[in-house]
């Protein structure tokens, strides 16, 4: 028999983390969900799709422990069900929180459990992470296969294949620290391939008469302000462009291929593909089309959206997919989703899930 946690405490505690969790940016936008445990029978967990920075203890979820079960107007998370599973697998877990934090993302496309090679990490996450087997979010087959990942291994941590982590503990505090830590000893296994990849930024606004640049110096001057206006030519629907041209992406926008998503958000934010324009305005304004991202070849990524937070949103999980692109290939031989689940996961993000972008 576990120890009752006031439902009002629970609440606040889940919202509490909500924040931190953002402002540490282990998660990001509506992306990842976080539980508490109540007892032996129910949890109470985030809602699904709703910015955490403007949740109330209204807007958490009471969820059954032995069917996932809730009641109520307010839909909870869509990983509700693995919450349910880590409750009843896990007595001593009281804390659940799954996030989308870049370095366990890097490490989820490599096919393998995370060797833990520091003591310093070892204590919190144990010898080795779990590689959880792939399943569109969501979904009873990444439930399952959380599951089997945690009855496999000895942490407190699992990596869900091409989607993010998932950190359990007896309190926030103790969840909070694993997520940390996972992300240090994610980066250790990739040490060799990381780089420091720093590039600039350059962003853009329409205006009544045009566009205006955001950007103190332009990079590469007047041709960077041409393909904006290029974007703002071809997307009538476009406000806002931010151009990502650090390291990774200036090496993803090398390549030949449209780049595939290897990561649940990119399918979801930007959709089965994004084109590789060559240097030219044609080839940009044309392939800017149905997307919202394109690269310029050698020149990394131009990310748009109607609304500037949209926009950001789309660089971001840009930055993430092109760091993860490049450090896995560098570390293995990483598969990307199919483009039909791919397809998929877009559809059902933008008619059920955000209604953005
Ligand atoms: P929810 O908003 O439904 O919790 O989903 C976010 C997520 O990360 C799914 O894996
Ligand atoms: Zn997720």
């Amino acid at each position: 028999m576990v120890n009752k946690m006031d439902i009002q405490s629970a609440k606040k505690s889940v919202i509490e983390a909500g924040k931190i969790l953002l402002s540490t940016g282990l998660i990001a936008r509506t992306w990842g969900n976080i539980s508490c445990r109540l007892d032996d029978a129910q949890f109470v967990i985030t809602p699904s799709g709703r910015a955490y920075d403007s949740l109330t203890p209204d807007d958490i979820v009471t969820v059954g422990i032995s069917d996932a079960s809730y009641e109520g107007d307010v839909k909870p998370s869509s990983e509700r069900g693995i919450h349910a599973a880590c409750y009843r697998m896990r007595p001593d877990v009281n804390f659940v929180i799954h996030t989308h934090q870049t370095n366990a993302s890097v490490m989820s496309v490599l096919s393998m459990d995370l060797i833990v090679k520091s003591s310093e990490f070892v204590n919190l996450l144990g010898d080795s992470v779990p590689l959880a087997k792939y399943g569109l979010p969501g979904t009873k087959k990444l439930c399952k296969g959380v599951c089997e990942a945690i009855e496999r291994g000895k942490s407190d941590a699992i990596i869900m294949a091409h989607h993010g982590a998932l950190c359990m503990g007896g309190d926030f505090s103790t969840a909070f620290q694993t997520a940390l830590t996972l992300e240090r000893a994610s980066e250790e296994h990739f040490k060799g391939a990381a780089a420091d990849y720093a590039g600039d930024t350059a962003s853009s606004e329409r205006t009544p008469d045009g566009f205006t640049m955001l950007t103190d110096k332009p990079l590469d001057g007047s041709r960077e302000t041409q393909i904006h206006g290029v974007i703002y030519g071809a997307r009538p629907d476009v406000n806002y462009i931010i151009h990502s041209a650090d390291g990774y992406a200036v090496k993803c926008s090398a390549g030949k291929k449209p780049m595939k998503p290897m990561l649940d958000d990119f399918a979801q934010l930007l959709g089965r593909n994004v084109k590789i324009a060559k240097d030219r305005d044609r080839d940009i304004a044309k392939k800017t089309k149905g997307r919202n991202a394109v690269f310029v070849r050698n020149s990394g990524a131009y990310c748009y959206a109607s609304a500037k937070s949209d926009a950001e949103a789309a660089e971001m999980i840009m930055r993430k997919g092109c760091k993860t692109q490049v450090e896995a290939s560098l570390l293995g031989n990483p598969k990307t989703i199919s483009a039909v689940e791919s397809a998929l996961m877009r559809l059902i993000y933008l008619k059920k899930y955000s209604k953005k972008i």
